[in-house]
């Protein structure tokens, strides 16, 4: 699962994280990037990338399934 923080102190509002995304899953408010539609957020990180002023840090957490597969619980 993605978390996306935003740096708002460092953003300057060039835009370019919200040209890059492919989801446009942000968007500009108030006179600030935020993360507007979380549910379409691929994780992609092109926006972390592309932002010249480091304000944006994309993070994962990884969750496990214990659960056996098929594969796993035969043999
Ligand atoms: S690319 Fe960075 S500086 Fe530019 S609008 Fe996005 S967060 Fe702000
Ligand atoms: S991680 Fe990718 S999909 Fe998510 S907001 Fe950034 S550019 Fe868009």
């Amino acid at each position: 699962m993605e978390t996306i923080r935003i740096l708002l102190e460092r953003c300057t509002d060039c835009g370019c994280c919200i040209e890059v995304c492919p989801s446009d899953a942000l968007a500009r408010e108030g006179g600030a990037v935020i993360l507007a539609h979380p549910e379409d957020c691929g994780g992609c990180g092109q926006c972390e990338l592309i932002c010249p002023e480091d304000a944006i840090e994309v993070s994962f957490s990884i969750v496990w399934d214990n659960e056996p597969t098929r594969e796993q619980g035969e043999g």
